[in-house]
């Protein structure tokens, strides 16, 4: 809907400093579709894509399915977890094609500043990458932070910048399946024709619903905000009690990832803790709290939990895990 785009455009430029025309805006069934027709659209089979690891767990899987090379680049804990641009360099090669870049993060809730964005923005226009910068959770941010979009930080970049946003994140519409790409309309046109032949386009319905989204007034943003950074604070005073558990704090989106390896080696009932994926299934099967296994976003010394719960639910499933560490001898 030409409405909608043309809503889009007010908002990248209200907000992100993005200049659009609508004709470059595509909207499509959630971020998901947009990543995944983005990926489809600029790779070729020996094209590289590189993913820093920690990842969202569905960028490798849309690489592979596009038909190029996802290539993790590792980082360093002690870095929080931020990509580097020596952490680049190590897997750099000239069939690099694309860098995707997630701030703030899933699952570690990093946020990049502004000059760690124009670093990586310079590396990516010298060595002549794209970027697919995925933002959708911008508007879930703390501390006073503020989402820079790397599209923003110059002519170049901008020229090399797919920006991936929704509605699921930031007005909690995941159901209505919205999300959209904005890149240069010579990228957009080719994602346009990927699109016509596979969904063609989000349902109608849920294209009047995000335009509704966008009458919310700013104070919904801001108290939404707020209602998570609480939840962030809850949790986080809760795991500096626990000596066998450390996190990055998360400066956005919903998550905390925490090291678990402390706990490895231990046992709970007769079941050694020998990696995440037991310790998410013991603590499922015993405690009845799911959390995600680190391997599955690339670091298996970690688990993810979600904090989109009340804290009334976030306190009874501490205290559940609470149960399970004490237990694990
Ligand atoms: N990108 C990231 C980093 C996510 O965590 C998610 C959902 O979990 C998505 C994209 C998908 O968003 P959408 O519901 O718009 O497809």
């Amino acid at each position: 809907m030409l409405e909608l785009r043309e809503k889009i455009v007010e908002k990248l430029k209200r907000e992100n400093n993005l200049s659009y025309d609508p004709s470059e805006i595509l909207v499509g069934c959630g971020a998901k579709q947009s990543i995944s027709t983005a990926l489809m659209a600029l790779t070729d089979k020996n094209d590289e894509v590189i993913i820093p690891s920690p990842y969202w767990v569905s960028y490798k899987a849309m690489a592979e399915i596009a038909g190029a090379k996802p290539v993790v680049a590792n980082t360093d804990e002690k870095n929080n977890f931020k990509l580097t641009i020596d952490d680049l360099k190590k897997v750099l090669t000239k069939n690099s094609k694309i860098l995707i870049l997630n701030s703030p993060s899933n699952p570690t809730g990093i946020v990049y500043s502004e000059d760690e964005l124009k670093e990586i923005a310079q590396f990516v226009v010298k060595n002549k990458l794209l970027v697919i910068s995925d933002e959708i959770y911008e508007k879930l941010i703390y501390d006073g932070k503020k989402h820079i979009s790397i599209a923003s930080l110059g002519k170049d970049i901008f020229e090399r910048t797919i920006v991936i946003n929704g509605f699921s994140k930031s007005c909690a519409m995941t159901g209505w399946r919205v999300g959209y790409s904005a890149a240069p309309k010579k990228f957009t046109d080719v994602f346009k024709k990927i699109q016509a032949n596979t969904t063609t386009h989000t349902s109608s319905i849920s294209q009047y619903a995000s335009l509704a989204a966008f009458d919310l007034p700013q104070e919904y943003f801001i108290k939404n905000a707020k209602t998570f950074e609480e939840r962030r604070d809850f949790i986080a005073s809760w795991l500096d009690k626990r000596t066998e558990l450390s996190y990055i704090k998360p400066e956005g989106a919903f998550y905390f990832f925490i090291n678990i390896s402390k706990v490895f080696g231990k046992k709970i009932k007769d079941t050694v803790i020998s990696n995440d994926n037991i310790f998410y299934s013991k603590l499922l099967e015993n405690n009845l709290v799911a959390v995600v296994p680190g391997s599955a976003f690339g670091n298996g010394n970690f688990i993810r939990i979600s904090y989109s719960y009340s804290l009334d639910s976030l306190e009874k499933a501490l205290n559940r895990i609470g149960d399970f560490l004490d237990a694990c001898k």
